[in-house]
């Protein structure tokens, strides 16, 4: 059998005295959208932390492609093909979103081309020519050229991940892609995310609270409660069952 992707065994994580994550295991398999849920508090941007690397684990171990990758820190981690986005979106305010594509780009030119790549200027035209489409790709085209500071949260989001998505991951980390969205903001952000997945490039972690985004776009679901994983299984799965309603999803699932 093939081994998953991303495989996290047994992470531990504290704060202080404070216990946050408890023995959690996680995979993430090739094509897959697995989405980590659970009560305010729980443990999800932690454990999100812990997998991109923004935190290490007090102990257990954390597998790419059967390679330890538990304490390799998240700027080499999108090297290895992770990529994220933050719960409020990073980019560069000041340029506009063209440019912040082409920050990308290069970005990713330059992990393959080494350091000479760092003394080029002017982007190529084939840099060029790729920020654009993404830009179409993502619905940013009419705003591609304004200050970025001056789009909307939505579109700043979907800047973000038009950027991380040129970094061509194999996996997309995504901390609540949709917080602080308008509903029809969230609607083309699911649209969009749902297309990409189709495509197939590449595999997706999330976590969210919006019970449209989870089940409009997960093929596996993981529930943390208190840092521990009380369920994690198909989305049908996961809707019934009867601990997962009884700790979090009894209201939520209802109006889903
Ligand atoms: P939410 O849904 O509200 O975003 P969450 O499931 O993402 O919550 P975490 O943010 O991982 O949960 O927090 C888990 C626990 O760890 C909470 O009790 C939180 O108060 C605590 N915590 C988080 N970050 C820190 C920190 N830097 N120092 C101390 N305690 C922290």
């Amino acid at each position: 059998m093939k081994s998953p992707l991303l495989e996290a065994t047994a992470l531990e994580k504290s704060y202080g005295r404070i216990s946050v994550l408890k023995n959690v295991d996680l995979t993430i398999d090739r094509g897959e959208a697995h989405i980590v849920i659970g009560p305010n508090g729980a443990g999800k941007t932690t454990l999100f932390k812990v997998l991109s690397g923004e935190l290490f684990p007090g102990s257990g171990a954390i597998r790419l492609e059967g390679q330890d990758i538990t304490n390799v820190p998240d700027w080499q981690r999108v090297r290895m093909g992770i990529g994220r986005t933050f719960q409020s979106a990073r980019v560069f305010s000041d340029l506009t979103p063209f440019e912040n594509m082409i920050v990308a780009v290069e970005a990713r030119a330059r992990t393959r081309g080494g350091l000479l790549q760092l003394l080029s200027i002017r982007p190529n035209a084939e840099n060029r020519d790729a920020a654009r489409v993404i830009l179409r790709d993502f619905l940013l085209e009419t705003v591609a050229d304004r200050p970025t500071r001056t789009l909307s949260h939505g579109d700043k989001k979907r800047l973000e991940l038009a950027m991380a998505v040129a970094g061509k991951p194999r996996i997309l980390m995504l901390d609540e892609p949709t917080a602080g969205m308008a509903p029809a903001d969230r609607h083309k952000c699911i649209e969009l995310i749902g297309r990409l997945l189709a495509k197939g490039d590449f595999s997706l972690l999330l976590t969210e609270h919006d019970m449209e985004v989870v089940f409009g776009l997960a093929t596996r679901i993981t529930v943390l409660n208190y840092g521990e994983v009380i369920a994690s299984g198909a989305p049908q799965d996961i809707r019934s069952n009867a601990r997962v309603r009884e700790v979090y999803l009894g209201h939520e699932l209802a109006t889903a």
